[in-house]
């Protein structure tokens, strides 16, 4: 079985953007003809709504992805187990490769679980279609792909029967307007690699605005700010702020200044979830969680003009 590359899984993060995704990801798929390895379930049902909409459970999930023809599968999840209650924010720290991204890629079954559950809205991932658990779920990443059409079709993708009243609301909400209207032509700018080029921190704000107007239940935040400078961090936190606000929030966070708000932290180290509580819960805990917290504080005390 061919193994997905990162270019790859970047362009399976933009099906992630996009309503018709399963459409999209069939092509991929055909086109470096590979069977896709997750299909709906003949029984497959939509996301139901109600009180639990935006429910994610993970119950004792142990993941492996997987390897090579006569390679052993190696663990990279083992026993991850919470629940994000609608309307709550998880927030999963640790150390690079401790498995925080997987996690973020098994609640849209981009990959199913080796062992365990992922419930969304209370239902088995594998029992509810993929075209609406996708449509449930926005994702900002560290990497927002942009479409090479112009800055209003880029929003459009979220929803393409979106209104221009609600493409600028989204915008403003995302604290992206100003920019655009800033831009050469607008909203008919065309962006993209051979069009104008917006920074990463424009980028994401585009992310939140898609998010906005896909107005999905469900937030994924994968380091969404790590690779910006500490001005566009605080704008794009804003906009993350509104994004994630009334809606459940999946946080991966490197920098705990983000998160530190969470209903419930995680620490993940080698695939296992090792502490878990509040920010101050954890702090008093003086474990892993506190090292890495004093640790970023003093790089920001050394960061601080003299
Ligand atoms: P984190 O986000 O915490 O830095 P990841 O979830 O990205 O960690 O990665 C966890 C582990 O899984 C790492 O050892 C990484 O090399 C491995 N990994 C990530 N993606 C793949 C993949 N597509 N195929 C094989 N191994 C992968
Ligand atoms: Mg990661």
């Amino acid at each position: 079985q061919a193994r997905l590359t990162w270019p790859l899984m970047g362009l399976l993060r933009v099906a992630l953007d996009l309503q018709t995704s399963s459409a999209l990801f069939a092509r991929i798929f055909e086109y470096l003809d590979l069977t896709p390895a997750i299909s709906d379930s003949p029984a497959a049902v939509p996301v139901p709504s109600g009180p639990a909409l935006g429910r994610v459970e993970l119950d004792r999930v142990g993941f492996a992805y997987p390897a090579a023809e006569g390679e052993p599968a190696e663990p990279i999840l083992r026993e991850v187990s919470f629940v994000a209650e609608p309307g709550r924010t998880v927030a999963l720290v640790g150390p690079s490769g401790a498995g925080k991204t997987t996690v973020g890629y098994l609640v849209p079954r981009l990959y199913d679980a080796t062992s365990g559950t992922v419930r969304f809205a209370g239902v088995d991932v594998r029992d509810l279609s993929q075209d609406s658990l996708r449509a449930s779920i926005g994702i900002v990443s560290q990497e927002t792909y942009l479409f090479h059409a112009t800055i209003r079709e880029n929003l459009r993708y979220a929803k393409p029967d979106a209104t221009d009243a609600e493409l600028e609301e989204a915008a403003r909400g995302a604290n992206i307007h100003d920019t655009i209207a800033r831009f050469p032509e607008g909203y008919d700018t065309v962006v993209g690699e051979r069009g104008y080029r917006l920074s990463g921190g424009e980028k994401q704000r585009v992310a939140i605005a898609r998010v906005l107007l896909k107005n999905p239940p469900v937030v994924l935040l994968d380091e969404a700010t790590s690779a910006l400078d500490s001005v566009s961090e605080r704008v794009v936190q804003q906009a993350l702020e509104a994004a994630s606000s009334g809606r459940t929030t999946i946080a991966i966070a490197h920098r705990l200044s983000t998160i530190v708000d969470a209903d419930e932290i995680l620490v993940l180290e080698a695939g296992r979830v090792v502490e878990r509580g509040t920010h101050g819960e954890l702090l008093r805990l003086g474990g892993l969680y506190a090292r890495l917290a004093a640790e970023q504080s003093s790089e920001r005390a050394d960061a601080q003009p003299a």
